[in-house]
């Protein structure tokens, strides 16, 4: 693959036959330095509901984030939402995540990790997170305490992202949520269109791709999307101008 086709900007949604997948930090809002702290723009979530009438209710946000967060973010976006990795979901049919993983133990160790090192522990529904974005230089440390907590929690997995390790359900990935959601209604017979940043999104765009979709890499980094855009200010004007007609 060629770095001219990687820089190609991706073709015109088609809502009416386009089943839209769209990840949230880093694809629809700009990544903050605390995942607590970003900024959603004015409008999104209206013209992410047009655009969900317009492809007949076939547009679902997928995120690693928990779901109620995730919702917190967009209160007035009201179509489904894959939250936790596909561990949690709202509007969909999907069996959510099973483990005996004692969450409480794990949130606590987390935090006090953060603590002691100057970073960011992020509790989650089903598993916690360690951010690193304010010490990049601690990123060793913090793979190596992700590592030793996944050795001592059968059940959950190492997932390495932007500026963070995370911990996260084995078997919870977006790309296998999309699987199970994507031959039954709304989303059944269209085109998957999936928009992503991060190495979690990378299993989904190879999937909505090998379906013969569009897989769309935001932003910078290597990507086996064949199309991109450069930033979240690209991603809305390109799912802006779908509505505008
Ligand atoms: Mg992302």
């Amino acid at each position: 693959m060629t770095t001219d086709t990687l820089n190609t900007a991706p073709p015109a949604l088609v809502p009416e036959e386009d089943a839209i997948f769209l990840d949230f930090d880093g694809t629809l809002v700009d990544i903050a330095l605390r995942p607590d702290a970003v900024q959603v723009p004015e409008g999104l979530a209206e013209m992410l509901m047009d655009l969900h009438a317009m492809c007949g209710g076939a547009l679902a946000l997928v995120s690693g984030r928990a779901m109620g967060e995730l919702a917190g973010f967009l209160p007035r976006f009201t179509g489904p939402l894959i939250g936790s990795h596909g561990a949690e979901s709202r509007g969909l049919d999907l069996p959510g995540a099973s483990h005996s993983v004692d969450l409480a133990a794990l949130h606590a160790r987390f935090a006090e990790f953060a603590a002691a090192n100057g970073l960011l522990a992020e509790p989650k529904p089903h598993g916690a997170a360690i951010h690193f974005r304010s010490r990049p230089e601690a990123e060793a440390m913090a793979r190596a305490f992700a590592s030793e907590m996944i050795s001592l929690h059968p059940g959950l997995t190492l997932q390495p992202a932007k500026m963070a390790f995370e911990l996260r359900p084995e078997g919870a990935t977006k790309d296998t949520a999309l699987r199970l959601v994507a031959d039954a209604a709304p989303f059944a017979g269209r085109r998957p269109v999936y928009l992503g940043d991060d190495t979690t999104d990378e299993p989904a765009l190879i999937w909505a791709q090998e379906l013969g979709g569009i897989g769309v890499k935001v932003g910078e980094g290597a990507s086996a999307a064949r199309w991109r855009l450069a930033s979240p200010d690209a991603v809305r004007a390109w799912l802006a101008a779908a509505t505008e007609t």
